[in-house]
């Protein structure tokens, strides 16, 4: 049995025959537990699968789930009970994971205001329950409400195994993913990803109205940049501007890898003036950018094309029109946006610019 879900059902089934023995009560109890611990494994989100938790341990033993912490290979998600202050717990949390900075702690449910989640209690009667899985380590804090015997010990430590198996086989689907729709070197979406969300950002921005644009950009003379550095130091320059333009793109942006060193970008909510606005600055930072490279510097610029999405929401259209432009920035002297100004060479040294007339 490799799947810890199965492994975790066959010890369920034996542990629950000790712990409920055969009295009435206890098959009641026997029953609910057995359907919160199917309810687990059909949620889709961690924050589901939490909140089940939290009726679990009410429903059986009227116990009050405080917070939930799942430390994955990267990263520490923790769901809070929404009726308390995040910062009383958050000190335990950051002591008993050893964790450096606040910004490590991903919160899987959303905060109300502090205000209404300000409730006064001692944590002095905190308890906690760890279980590992391969993958992932998960600890749940509680507030027993009368003192725990051997039964609710038996009860708590069933619903976490549950519920962390549970994660854990989350935790694995998402990798697949990731996997699939992820580019291995830079870490942006791939291509294929790019294309499947192209089509649900197009169809939303035709429902709701609103504007939606794409840029594309393409490194200039990576040939030669490659044949200076090497392949090594290409990937390196790769790398540091996908970093870059995604620190500088809102979340809701999609980045992804459109092919060997050219990247384009879904702006929601964007129209073409913007996505222009855009697309200058970030050319402007990959020009300023010093990649360091066995002891040298490398530097990049990159041509970009923009282009927004039509009423009639025709994304071939709208990757062609990117495209175009990226060919006209290359054919305008590289290191350009277009739209955008026309550079005009006048002699070996001088450049000026004016508007394009499209
Ligand atoms: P232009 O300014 O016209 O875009 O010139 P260019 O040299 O960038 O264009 P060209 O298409 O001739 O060269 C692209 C180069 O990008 C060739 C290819 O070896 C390199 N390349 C593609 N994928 C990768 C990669 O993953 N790593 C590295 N290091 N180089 C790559
Ligand atoms: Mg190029
Ligand atoms: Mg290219």
């Amino acid at each position: 049995m490799s799947n810890p879900l199965d492994r975790f059902s066959h010890k369920l089934s034996a542990v629950l025959g000790l712990v409920f023995g055969s009295s009435l009560n206890r098959a009641h109890a026997q029953n609910k537990l057995a359907r919160h611990i199917v309810a687990l494994n059909r949620k889709t989100t961690p924050a589901e699968i939490i909140n089940e938790v939290a009726d679990c341990l009410k429903g059986i033993l009227g116990y009050r789930l405080f917070a939930f912490v799942n430390k994955k290979n990267a990263g520490v998600d923790v769901w809070l009970d929404p009726r308390m202050y995040k910062t009383s717990i958050e000190d335990i949390i950051i002591r008993d994971f050893q964790i450096k900075n606040t910004k490590d702690l991903t919160y899987m449910n959303i905060h109300k205001d502090q205000a209404e989640c300000l409730e006064k209690f001692s944590l002095d009667s905190l308890v906690h329950y760890d279980h590992k899985e391969e993958n992932c380590y998960s600890r749940l804090y509680m507030m027993p409400s009368r003192p725990i015997t051997a039964f609710h010990d038996d009860v708590v430590r069933i619903v976490l195994q549950g519920s962390t198996a549970a994660l854990s086989k989350q935790i694995k689907i998402q990798q697949l993913k990731d996997a699939a729709a992820i580019d291995p070197l830079t870490g942006c979406y791939n291509r294929r990803a790019f294309e499947a969300q192209l089509k649900g950002h197009a169809a939303g921005a035709g429902r709701h109205r609103k504007s939606l644009s794409v840029f594309m950009f393409d490194l200039d003379h990576f040939k030669s940049l490659n044949d200076t550095y090497g392949h090594l130091g290409g990937d390196e320059v790769l790398k540091e501007i996908s970093r870059l333009v995604r620190r500088n793109i809102r979340a809701e942006d999609i980045f992804a890898r459109y092919g060997g060193e050219e990247f384009i970008a879904i702006l929601p909510a964007t129209d073409k003036t913007h996505a222009i606005e855009l697309a200058n600055r970030l050319r402007q930072k990959i020009s300023g950018l010093r990649i360091p490279f066995n002891n040298r510097t490398i530097r990049v610029t990159a041509s970009f094309g923009v282009a927004q999405l039509g009423p009639d929401a025709d994304i071939v259209k709208l990757v062609e029109d990117a495209d175009s432009m990226l060919y006209k920035a290359k054919f305008n002297g590289r290191n350009t946006v277009m739209p955008g100004l026309i550079k005009v060479h006048r002699g070996e040294t001088s450049e000026s610019l004016i508007q394009a007339k499209s």
